[in-house]
């Protein structure tokens, strides 16, 4: 064979494990279809701010073998996310947190809060949410639910909160402290030197074919690998056997505006259902820039379709079940391993990402 890995992606999964293919002594090298490396966190220069071109991307973990790894490759800042909501006219602080429900009902202490969301979600209980809808009721009552989840989610998705799984809303924390940190995490913060960099120094010394899809030449990669690590979504490996998973996609929409600060925060979603985006970053923010002028992007999401980037994986109960199918074709395939957030078909954040990968790397005798 002429490869002792063929990697898939140049993402965080397809890096990570190229990084430990090398220092292990095997001939790897890195197939990628897009013309830039680092997947779905790269971040590229523009007036001198560091823009995340596939969305704002804040890396949180708790797990400090995920944490150590990843600063093997650069240096982090102190950036800790803080995002905003607005609807019709007034500003929330998220998660949901003392300062929300303060800013909700005027209510000041902990006991009055946790009151008031009783009050809400008595007449709404279940006692095993079957949904979205009835989760999130669960956990902030229905004044949160109705101005800051429904909306906000229903965009996102595209489809009811009746109709969506619990689980996407136990991402958030809820707090009865007046803490606005998006994540409960032990560590967190944003690469100095952008994603890229960071991407780039986990690939050094590995050779690398970007614009080259792995698809569109199967037979010949396959041949030549004697283990073939796939990033891309599992069902186009398997041309669509059983049909389409479902995605959400989106669609950026950049500007470079001429002052300095235009929002004052890196992060507002737009919870009403009327405004079509879901939030708009002002990517300085995340690195403290200064710089004189600032750049924003407006996020909308949308239904997925061939051709169009695969962002989320849409987890309910239907897409698990196909997924499943293309699992069971997936451990066939002796010689590959599905991996990272399409490979897996999970809504995974960048640390789980890493440990994915840690955990493989271990299971392949690839060791740190
Ligand atoms: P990817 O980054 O998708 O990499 C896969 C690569 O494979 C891509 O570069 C793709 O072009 C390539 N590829 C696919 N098919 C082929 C083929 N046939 N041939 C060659 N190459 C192929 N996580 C966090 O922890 N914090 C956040 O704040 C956060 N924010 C996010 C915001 C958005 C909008 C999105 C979409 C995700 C966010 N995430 C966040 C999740 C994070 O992006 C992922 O966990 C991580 O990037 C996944 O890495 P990966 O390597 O699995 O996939
Ligand atoms: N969410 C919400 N309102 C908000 C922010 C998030 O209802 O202002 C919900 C929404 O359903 C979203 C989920 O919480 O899909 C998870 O949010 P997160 O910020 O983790 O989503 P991501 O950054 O992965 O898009």
């Amino acid at each position: 064979m002429k490869y002792d890995y063929v990697i898939v992606g140049a993402g965080l999964y397809g890096a990570s494990l190229a990084y430990l293919a090398k220092k292990a002594g095997k001939r790897c090298i890195v197939l990628e279809k897009r013309s830039h490396i680092a997947g779905n966190i790269y971040t590229e220069n523009v007036e001198g701010i560091a823009v995340h071109r596939y969305g704002a991307h804040i890396f949180h973990t708790n797990d400090k073998k995920v944490w150590e790894f990843i600063n093997l490759f650069g240096e982090f800042n102190s950036y800790i996310n803080s995002p905003l909501a607005y609807y019709k006219g007034k500003l929330y602080n998220l998660p949901f947190n003392m300062n929300t429900f303060y800013q909700m009902w005027g209510v000041i202490r902990p006991e009055e809060a946790k009151a008031k969301i009783e009050e809400q979600r008595k007449a709404r209980y279940v006692t095993e949410p079957r949904n979205l809808e009835e989760q999130a009721i669960n956990l902030v009552g229905s004044d949160i639910y109705e101005v800051l989840i429904k909306g906000y989610t229903e965009k996102q998705w595209g489809r009811p909160c009746t109709e969506l799984p619990p689980e996407i809303i136990k991402r958030l924390p809820v707090r009865f402290i007046f803490d606005n940190n998006y994540f409960n995490a032990r560590y967190q913060g944003i690469p100095v030197q952008g994603y890229t960099a960071l991407v780039a120094a986990m690939l050094e010394g590995v050779e690398v074919r970007l614009e080259t899809d792995f698809l569109a030449d199967k037979q010949k990669w396959l041949s030549e690998a004697e283990r073939l690590i796939y990033t891309g979504p599992i069902d186009a490996y398997f041309d669509y056997e059983y049909g389409p998973l479902e995605y959400r996609s989106l669609r950026f929409e950049t500007e470079v505006l001429d002052t300095d600060n235009y929002q004052g925060n890196a992060v507002i979603n737009y919870t009403e259902r009327e405004i079509p985006y879901t939030r708009i970053i002002e990517h300085k923010h995340f690195a403290f820039g200064q710089q004189p002028k600032t750049v924003i992007t407006r996020e909308y999401s949308k239904t997925w379709q061939l051709g169009d980037e695969p962002y989320y994986p849409v987890g309910n109960t239907e897409n698990q079940a196909l997924y499943s199918r293309y699992h069971a074709l997936a451990e066939r395939e002796r010689k590959v391993i599905f991996g990272g957030r399409l490979g897996e078909y999970k809504y995974y954040d960048m640390d789980q990402v890493l440990a994915r990968a840690l955990e493989t790397a271990s299971t392949l005798g690839l060791g740190l």
